[in-house]
């Protein structure tokens, strides 16, 4: 595969994405007010280029692309490096970003886990924090934007309307589909999202990469943290079992802190690298296969 640091999409950067789930999901008595403001601006430049990501998103994300993805990155024969190693080569991800006011990957991951860890929660979590997003290390090596990131969604059935932009998944190959068309689609009803072919990006990835080291509510995480129209719109629970039901709780306690977290100060890398390799120490192998 062919290294790249351009981001290969319509975003200047990947928090651009994010950006815009944070003017969707503003944080309860936070900056709201300017959020929404923003969020009405369709003059803004970024709401294009975002509303372009999601159409491109929208209508690639077929279940096909995504079994095929899976089966790619299954093999697990990119790298091999260690989680540290994995931090700080998502970082070297340069793009466009705004470096007065945007985080790079490896700042947004380490404020991430220090918030959670500043709230006193097990250390499995903080890790959680910590790799969630390592996944993106996918648009270093020339997976479009719209395979990366972006909210998730189940395959093979129903798009609900609950997602961002629902309007463009008209386009989609499988909207022809009338197998696809019903709300359980090629699933059974309560089947789990075990089950669920999810929209290939950097979750569905990442989980594939944890899910021998890490407990299963950090499985769940890791998995659905994108998946917003389950754990902020509620879409989809026909397709859940009462263990995912259950374990939804995580995913939820998960979010303020990918969303919200903002700390004074940028984290220190020097001096919060040993805490930190310990800690991978604790659950992973000295190198992982990629
Ligand atoms: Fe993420
Ligand atoms: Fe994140």
């Amino acid at each position: 595969m062919s290294e790249s640091n351009a981001p290969d999409g319509p975003l200047n950067s990947l928090d651009e994405w994010e950006d815009d789930v944070l003017k969707r999901y503003p944080e309860e008595g936070g900056s709201a007010n300017k959020f929404d403001k923003e969020f009405r601006d369709y003059d803004d430049p970024a709401r294009e280029s975002v509303r372009e990501f999601y159409r491109l998103n929208h209508v690639g994300q077929t279940l096909e692309f995504a079994r095929d993805k899976r089966a790619d990155y299954g093999r697990r024969d990119k790298h091999e490096m260690s989680i540290w190693e994995t931090c700080e080569y998502l970082n070297t991800l340069i793009d466009d970003s705004d470096p007065d006011t945007d985080l790079s990957q490896i700042e947004h991951l380490l404020q991430t886990s220090e918030a959670i860890r500043a709230d006193g929660h097990p250390r499995w979590f903080v890790l959680t924090g910590l790799i969630h997003d390592l996944g993106k290390i996918m648009c270093l090596w020339g997976e479009p934007q719209w395979a990366v990131v972006g909210d998730t969604f189940p395959l093979g059935c129903k798009f609900s309307d609950k997602i961002v932009y629902p309007e463009f998944f008209e386009a989609n190959p499988d909207s022809a589909n009338p197998e696809y068309r019903t709300d359980c689609g090629i699933y059974e009803e309560g089947c789990g999202l075990d089950q669920v072919t999810m929209s290939w990006g950097h979750d569905e990835y990442m989980h594939s990469i944890a899910k021998d080291h890490l407990p299963e509510e950090a499985l769940y995480m890791i998995r659905y943290h994108s998946f917003y129209s389950a754990h902020r719109e509620g879409a989809y629970e026909h397709l859940m079992n009462e263990k995912d039901k259950e374990m939804f709780k995580w995913v939820k306690a998960f979010n303020p802190y990918d969303l919200y977290s903002k700390a004074d100060q940028p984290p220190n890398l020097d001096v919060l690298r040993p805490y930190y390799q310990d800690l991978i120490g604790e659950f992973f192998p000295e190198t992982v296969a990629w």
